[in-house]
Parts: C-alpha cells; sequence; structure tokens
C-alpha cells in the first residue's frame, strides 16, 4: 500500500474545506470528547488521529475534553492514562477541558427549558418509563406528569438538586413527543438523581445529566465548529438540536458522522476490555495482547505506526472492518526500515565446532540494518560453541531442506560455513549437541571456490550469550468478526489458547544487555521484538511484536 503525498480530501476534509471558504467558520475548532471510565483503545486513536488531525490541517484547533458526567464509573487514573496516550500519540490539546465544569450551566439550561414548557419532572420508575416509550412501529405514551404546570416543575427541580428525594424517585424530561418517529425525540430523560461522589465535583451533584443532553452543550460551550462522532449518534442528532435551539447557546456546533472502526480478532468495547482485565485473561490494560493504546505501545507499536494505519485505513460513512494485518504490515514496514537486526536462538542447540581453536575467540563484523547503511556495523563474537535454533536442524531432512543436516552444508550469517559430522544424543536420543567442521577459507559468507551453500543460519556464540525471555504474542481471539458470536456463546469462548507463549532459554548476542525497555529490534529470521516494560538487566525480556512473514499482501490480493 503506497501513500500518496497528495490523498484526495475525505468527506468530512471536504465540509471543513467548504466552510473555510465560504466563510461560515473563521477557524476550525474540533475537540477529542473521550469518558475517562476506561482505557484507550484503536478505535480511539482513529478518533484522535482524525480530530487532531483536522486541526493540524486547517490550522484550526482541537481540545481535550472528559466527558465525564456520569460518577459511577470514571476515575481519576483513567483520565491521567488517556492525557497520555494522546500524548504518546504525538498529539497536543489546545485546551484541557471537562464536562463536569459545565454542571452549573447544564442546570441554567434545564431551568431555562423548564420555564418555557419544554421539560417536566416525572414521578415515573426507570422501568415505567421504558415500558411507555413504545416501539418502531407504536407510539409512546405520555407521562401522567407530562402537563403538570411550569412553576411545580421548577420547585421539584430545585428539590431533586437539593437532595430531597432518592434514587430512581424522579427525572427531569424533555417535553418533545410521545409519537416522535424517532425514538431518541420521544421524551429523553435529561437528568437522574445519583447520589454518589463525582470524581472532581465530589458532593456537590445529587444530579446528574445525561450524555444526550449534556454533548451538544459542551460542544457550544468550547465553540466547537466541527462536532465529529461515530455513526450511532446519527439518530440522536436531531435531539442535540433540538437541546441546542431551545436555549440560548453562545455557538452552534454541527454534528458529523463516520464509521467507527472495527478490527478482525478483536473486541474493542471498555466494557469487554474491562471484563478481559477484571477476569484476569489478560494481565492489564496494558497486556501486549490488547488493543489499547497501553497494550499496543508495549507490544512494540509506534505512535507514527498507529498514525499511518489510522491514516491508511481512512474516513468514510458506513460501517466495515478492517484486518488485523493492515496493523501489523503498518508496523513491520516501519520497523523493517529502522529496527537494528540482531541475532536471538529462540530454541538452542549447542554446536561445537571441532576444528576451530580452543580458546580462540574473534569478531565478526555485522550489518545493523542492510535497508539503512547508515546505522553502521558492530562487532559480534564467534566462537568454538555455538547455538543454533533447534529448528534448523534436522536429522533426517526433506528434499529441498537447506538447513543442517548430518553431512550438509550451511553459512552462518556473516561468519563461516559449517559441516555437520555428528550427532549427539542423550541416553533417551534426544539431540543435545552437534559437532561440526568450520571452513576456515569462508569467513565473511564466501569461500575462494565460490561454492554454493543456499542456508544462512542465525546464531549466538554459547560463552557470551545471554539467556533472556521472550514472550510469543498472537491474536488474543479465534473469531474474525466478534460481532458474529454464535447464541449462547460469549467471548472466553473464543480466546485463543495461544496468544501468549513464553520461552525461558533463548539465548541472545550480547549487544542486547545494553537494551532498554522500550527499545525495539529485528530478531534475524524470526520478527520484530521489543523490550518489555517489566524488563531488568538481569532478567531481559522481549516482546514480539508482529512476525517477519507479511500476510497483509495475501490477504489484499485474495480481496
Ligand atoms: P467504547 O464503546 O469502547 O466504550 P465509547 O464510545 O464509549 O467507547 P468514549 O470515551 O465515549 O468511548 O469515546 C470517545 C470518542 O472516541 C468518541 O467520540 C467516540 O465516537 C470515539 N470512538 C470510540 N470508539 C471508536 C471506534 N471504534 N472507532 C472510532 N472512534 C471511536
Ligand atoms: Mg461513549
Amino acid at each position: 500500500m503506497e501513500l500518496e503525498n497528495e490523498k484526495q480530501l475525505n468527506f468530512i476534509e471536504q465540509i471543513i474545506s467548504d466552510d473555510l471558504e465560504s466563510g461560515r467558520v473563521q477557524e476550525i475548532i474540533t475537540r477529542f470528547p473521550p469518558e475517562p471510565n476506561g482505557y484507550l483503545h484503536i478505535g480511539h486513536a482513529k478518533s484522535i488521529c482524525l480530530n487532531f488531525g483536522l486541526a493540524e490541517k486547517f490550522n484550526g484547533k482541537c481540545n481535550l475534553r472528559f466527558d465525564d458526567t456520569n460518577p459511577e464509573k470514571e476515575e481519576e487514573h483513567y483520565m491521567e492514562a488517556i492525557k497520555e496516550d494522546v500524548r504518546w500519540l504525538g498529539f497536543q490539546w489546545a485546551k484541557l477541558c471537562y464536562a463536569s465544569d459545565y454542571f452549573e450551566q447544564f442546570y441554567r439550561w434545564a431551568v431555562d427549558l423548564v420555564k418555557a414548557g419544554l421539560a417536566y419532572v416525572d414521578h415515573q420508575s426507570p422501568e415505567e418509563i421504558r415500558q411507555t416509550r413504545g416501539t418502531l412501529t407504536e407510539p409512546g405514551e405520555n407521562s401522567p406528569y407530562r402537563n403538570r404546570d411550569i412553576e411545580k416543575n421548577l420547585e421539584l427541580l430545585q428539590k431533586m438538586r437539593k437532595g430531597e428525594f432518592d434514587e430512581g424517585e424522579c427525572v427531569l424530561r424533555a417535553k418533545i413527543d410521545m409519537s416522535h418517529p424517532n425514538i431518541n425525540m420521544r421524551d429523553p430523560v435529561m437528568y437522574r438523581i445519583l447520589k454518589k461522589a463525582h470524581y472532581r465535583t465530589g458532593n456537590l451533584w445529587c444530579i446528574y445529566p445525561m450524555y444526550d443532553f449534556a454533548h451538544g452543550y459542551e460542544d457550544a460551550i468550547e465553540g466547537i465548529t466541527h462536532s465529529i462522532c461515530t455513526l450511532e449518534f446519527a439518530d440522536h442528532r436531531p435531539l442535540y438540536d433540538w437541546f441546542l435551539e431551545n436555549v440560548d447557546i453562545p455557538s452552534r456546533p454541527r454534528q458529523y458522522e463516520f464509521a467507527r472502526l472495527n478490527l478482525s480478532y478483536t473486541v474493542m468495547s471498555k466494557r469487554l476490555l474491562l471484563g478481559l482485565v477484571g477476569e484476569g485473561i489478560v494481565s492489564g490494560w496494558d497486556d501486549p495482547r490488547m488493543p489499547t493504546i497501553q497494550g499496543l505501545r508495549r507490544r512494540g507499536y509506534t505512535p507514527s505506526s498507529i498514525r499511518k494505519f489510522c491514516q491508511e485505513i481512512g474516513v468514510a460513512k458506513s460501517n466495515s472492518m478492517v484486518d488485523y494485518e493492515l496493523l501489523e504490515h503498518t508496523i513491520r514496514e516501519e520497523l523493517n526500515a529502522k529496527a537494528q537486526r540482531v541475532m536471538v536462538v529462540l530454541h538452542p542447540l549447542k554446536v561445537i565446532i571441532e576444528n576451530y581453536p580452543d580458546d580462540a575467540e574473534e569478531l565478526i563484523k555485522y550489518q545493523n540494518n542492510p535497508e539503512d547503511p547508515s546505522m553502521g556495523t558492530r562487532m559480534v563474537p564467534f566462537s568454538k560453541e555455538l547455538y543454533i535454533e533447534r529448528d534448523d536442524f534436522r536429522e533426517d531432512p526433506p528434499k529441498k531442506y537447506f538447513r543442517l543436516a548430518p553431512g550438509k552444508e550451511v553459512r552462518l550469517k556473516h561468519a563461516y560455513y559449517i559441516t555437520c559430522r555428528e550427532v549427539i544424543k542423550d541416553e533417551w536420543g534426544n539431540i543435545v549437541e552437534l559437532r561440526c567442521e568450520y571452513d576456515p577459507e569462508s569467513k565473511g559468507g564466501e569461500t575462494p571456490d565460490g561454492r554454493k551453500v543456499r542456508g544462512t543460519l542465525h546464531w549466538v556464540s554459547a560463552p557470551h550469550g545471554v539467556k533472556v525471555e521472550i514472550r510469543l504474542y498472537d491474536k488474543l481471539f479465534t473469531l474474525k468478526n466478534m460481532s458474529e458470536m454464535e447464541e449462547g456463546k460469549n467471548y472466553p469462548h473464543y480466546l485463543n489458547p495461544h496468544s501468549l507463549e513464553v520461552l525461558s532459554e533463548s539465548v541472545a548476542e550480547p549487544v542486547l544487555k545494553e537494551a532498554q525497555p522500550g527499545d525495539r529490534f529485528q530478531f534475524l529470521r524470526q520478527g520484530y521484538f521489543t523490550v518489555d516494560s517489566d524488563s531488568t538487566p538481569d532478567t531481559l525480556i522481549f516482546n514480539r511484536t508482529v512476525a517477519l512473514k507479511d500476510t497483509w499482501a495475501k490477504i489484499q490480493n485474495k480481496g
């Protein structure tokens, strides 16, 4: 997939471009409005890249606003994590805003609506309200409290605010139309009583605004010009408009909807992700298998690879599912260009080079990145005892097996040719060691006689090698489209039992001793790996970000 420099404008960019040209707006202001009730995932990244990206592209501003109107699930530490994630992705907000700062203003507008005869206090139970809302084909029923006079409603609303009612005893509802074809317009609830402390306003309030009532007002207060949200809110737009049109607001936002990101083999709802954490299915929100920003980061993804991915998937008006392989392809391409190549043997098999001088030791020149010669070379120690990958030896090789086998010759990367002369086994018949012979003339990977050797293996000098822990990650779920779970089955049923394999016997070349958490490497012939945040100089831990083989091209050709 090539990225053109001058991509066509997507439909939102087109709208903004027209608005600026016609003078409808002088400067655009967008916002990313998360609720601080969980960690951000790759779907949020799409929204972040879109909102902040638009502001950058059109010289506008983008706010980070916490949509914190529900005290039940919101917490300070989520807020901090969200700020960190947005910054890590490479964006800086113009203003940091909180919906909870507007509680007093929301309340004043609610009073205005009551005074205009457009809102009323309803004493029906939540269950009664649900049951009288009607269906798509049937109208709802008016509440018996719907026509109470304005003075009474004002008095009751004040009492609600003062805490004189219990939770569930009454709510404030908009007075619109109980037979409106759009169910969102059937007298939606504006305020409910919740006697819970809010992480920012403490016990100041015991009534809290509903999302649909508050959301448009938040944008109006901040002067948001283009209020961008996902498609499922398109049906709510008439309601937002109704709230905005019936009180005096400082500015009039306009809403545009785009398709949310769905990614194959994973789930993206905070509720389900919280479940995975809570049930201990993953080690935490930053488990490298999680589709969270923190999980992807720990897995080895870079901010630029995520931004590039979001750019590639584009912005559309109809929902679809993006292949996980595209995300992998994006980081693979970036690391292919940038990552230092190193040698790590995941499943070691000892090799003794019998004709190599006993205590000799030499340094082999190794290119750090053939894609980028400016990354230079380093010296890798070579000696009589080496490790190679267990998989790179077969006692009875099939035809066209170009790796090591009895009597066969292979090249050790950047070093020498070796030929296997003897296989040593333990008393149970397991292969424990290979005795090989090297050709001193073959140093650097060629011989004077020009003989051909097809296999090239990676290797690590045994006395110099460092023992490391390797974590091989794979997809968390086995079902491509997790919204198509069979009836009666839940997501634990689709967990991939092989999503994590831990190797504790792997051996790395000594240069990795210096590796710091977050550093990224290509392990020759294996894939891209990053140093885990739990890694210490004594116990180095590497996470596999992605395997080498690119499956994206294959998928694309099929499609
Ligand atoms: P979830 O369903 O995961 O709980 P949410 O929509 O409740 O997500 P919010 O904190 O309200 O989470 O989301 C903040 C912003 O991120 C919203 O504007 C929302 O539209 C956007 N967003 C959430 N999920 C996605 C997604 N999968 N793709 C694109 N944008 C998303
Ligand atoms: Mg939400």
